[in-house]
């Protein structure tokens, strides 16, 4: 693969390790503090990033960017990337997200597997370490229990404009704290009736300074750790520690977390100076999230999407899921070109869904097998055909790799062709069938039209043509007759018959949730139009084949329903973008 191109994260990492800044660090090879890291055997200089999923709901293409950024690096610098479940909100959290996160940082190609170390980690393990951390920033006079209500403590928090106040509570005996703090973990509270708070300073004019919560008290029972725990730690008090537990040296996150980096400086330091962590400490550092259009990827949105019935569920091959793109024909390489074509930057941007659309027919153009399908299926009779006799036409599998050999397929009397190939009264520069209009019939004969049979209601059911014995592709008569139209048939006594599902954009409005917009008024009514076509003999659908079907588009054997006797084809992507403006 080609040399990664430069961009500010490495320019980072480059200086840090030219610094030396990771030479000599020692890596336990499990997480910990400080007196856990220190016995570490492992001198290594290299370096940690990590992704940190909460799960809370299923991975999608904006998840991919930071997997592939942090795994990207990790692999780029020889170091190593954590899987890590940031599972410390107890109420929206599920086993299996869990596993579908699993499965699907697996399918993009990342492993946190490295040699002896296993990098998959679960916050959850932390609480422990997070709890003692906690009670040394109180002994130091660092964090104190406050008994105000989080309405009270919200209104003397003051504004961008207005300073905060100090809570009554502020200046209590460390010991007094501390007493409390080991009665919310023991349960002898009410969910909102204490908390935990840093003390740094109300005036600051980073409002995440002004003594931002710890902890709080939820009498919930946690995925993992059940009841063990009944007070959970807040996501900036936990993130640092997490990282830090796990000797991460570049914490890579999205760009609104950049307000919160002081306090996970003010974190990391303090536990540091207090011997709670190893050296040297994560930084973190911020890069623009995927904006994508014509999707929703908030997973409140999604979730709302999957509950209410609007998708089929999390895998539906209309979501920007990766369940749903991988079902829908993704490949692992056509997202992972995407991100890398993304770039990594600190301007936020949006980012045109037609971007994603053709990094997947850059993948699968050159490696997709060809093969003919018929979507719309209207009878061709050649009339001058004998009855009963069929003989083989041949195609490439793939006209860009050679080795891959030829296909072939029957041509009898009666034929499958595209309803669009055929108009009785055509339009200027129609260049397929019409009355006394020849073409090729693609891989087989030249045909002529003759005419067509109509039903009562005057639409067309069979078109007529006579075939030109000598025109046969491949034969030496094959350009004897010039024609300017070339169509697509399959064999109607030998085609496979198949339900194709016509997928198109969930979403007509390029930005359905942007400001307060009611998303679900954007849903795209035409997104899934299932027909029933015909395959061309010798397809093996199974499911998740991937093919070119020629001049339709590219398509993927559905991973879920298809089966060897009934097919089930989704349309992943035509083959040029019908949405470009
Ligand atoms: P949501 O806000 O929809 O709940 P989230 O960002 O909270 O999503 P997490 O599971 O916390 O979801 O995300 C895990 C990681 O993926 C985070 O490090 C986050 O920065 C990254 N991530 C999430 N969405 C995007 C995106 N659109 N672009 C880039 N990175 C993203
Ligand atoms: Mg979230
Ligand atoms: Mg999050």
């Amino acid at each position: 693969s080609p040399a990664p191109v430069s961009n500010f994260l490495r320019t980072i990492i480059d200086n840090d390790l030219a610094q030396g800044r990771y030479a000599g660090k020692r890596w336990a090879g499990k997480p910990g503090p400080a007196s856990v890291q220190q016995q570490g055997g492992i001198d290594t200089a290299r370096i940690r990033t990590r992704f940190p999923p909460e799960p809370n709901g299923y991975l999608h293409i904006g998840h991919a960017k930071s997997i592939c950024l942090n795994f990207g690096l990790a692999r780029d610098y020889l170091g190593a990337c954590h899987l890590r479940f940031d599972d410390t909100n107890p109420e929206k959290e599920e086993d299996e997200y869990v596993k579908a996160i699993i499965d699907m940082v697996k399918w993009l190609g990342f492993d946190w597997n490295y040699g002896a170390e296993s990098n998959c980690y679960f916050a959850s393990d932390y609480f422990g370490y997070m709890y003692q951390f906690a009670q040394a920033l109180v002994r130091a006079g660092h964090a104190y229990v406050d008994e105000q209500t989080a309405e009270q403590m919200r209104s003397m928090r003051g504004t961008l404009t207005e300073k905060g106040k100090d809570s009554p509570w502020r200046n209590r005996p460390a010991g007094e704290s501390l007493a409390l703090l080991e009665e919310m973990r023991l349960g002898k509270h009410p969910d909102g009736s204490l908390a935990l708070r840093a003390k740094i300073d109300m005036a600051s004019p980073n409002i995440n300074m002004r003594d931002p919560v710890l902890y709080r008290i939820r009498h919930v029972a946690h995925h993992r750790t059940g009841t063990d725990w009944c007070i959970y730690p807040m996501y900036a008090w936990a993130h640092p520690v997490e990282d830090a537990l796990e000797g991460i040296t570049h914490s890579i996150c999205t760009l609104e977390f950049e307000d919160q980096r002081p306090f996970y400086d003010w974190i990391l330091n303090h536990l540091a100076e207090l011997g709670q962590l190893a050296q040297p400490l994560p930084r973190q550092h911020e890069f623009a999230r995927l904006n994508l259009s014509y999707v929703v990827t908030s997973k409140r949105k999604l979730l709302q999407l999957v509950r209410e019935g609007r998708v089929t569920g999390w895998d539906d091959p209309r979501l920007p899921t990766l369940a749903g793109l991988r079902r829908r024909g993704y490949t692992p390489e056509a997202i992972r070109l995407f991100c890398e074509r993304l770039g990594v930057s600190k301007a936020d941007s949006r980012i045109d869904y037609g971007l994603l659309e053709q990094a997947l027919r850059d993948d699968l153009d050159p490696k997709a097998t060809r093969a003919v399908a018929v979507i719309d299926p209207l009878k061709l009779v050649i009339t001058n055909y004998p009855q009963g006799r069929s003989e083989l036409c041949h195609a490439p599998r793939n006209p860009h790799d050679p080795d891959a050999g030829m296909r072939e397929f029957p041509l009898s009397r009666e034929l499958w062709i595209e309803r669009d190939d055929f108009r009785e009264d055509p339009p200027k520069k129609y260049f397929r069938l019409f009355p006394g209009n020849t073409v090729r019939l693609k891989y087989g004969y030249i045909i002529r039209c003759t005419g067509c049979v109509k039903d009562e209601q005057g639409n067309v059911t069979e078109v007529q043509a006579e075939y030109l014995p000598d025109t046969k592709s491949g034969t030496p008569g094959s350009d004897s007759v010039k024609v300017k139209g070339n169509i697509t048939w399959v064999s109607a006594a030998h085609a496979i018959p198949a339900e194709i599902r016509m997928y198109d954009r969930l979403f007509c409005d390029p930005h359905p949730d942007a400001g307060d917009k009611d998303f679900l008024a954007a849903l795209n009514p035409d997104s899934c139009q299932v027909v029933q076509g015909w395959l061309e003999p010798g397809t093996q659908a199974v499911p998740g084949a991937t093919w070119q079907f020629e001049r339709l588009g590219y398509f993927v054997a559905d991973r879920e329903e298809s089966t060897a006797d009934q097919p089930v084809i989704n349309r992943a992507i035509t083959l040029r973008d019908s949405w470009a403006q």
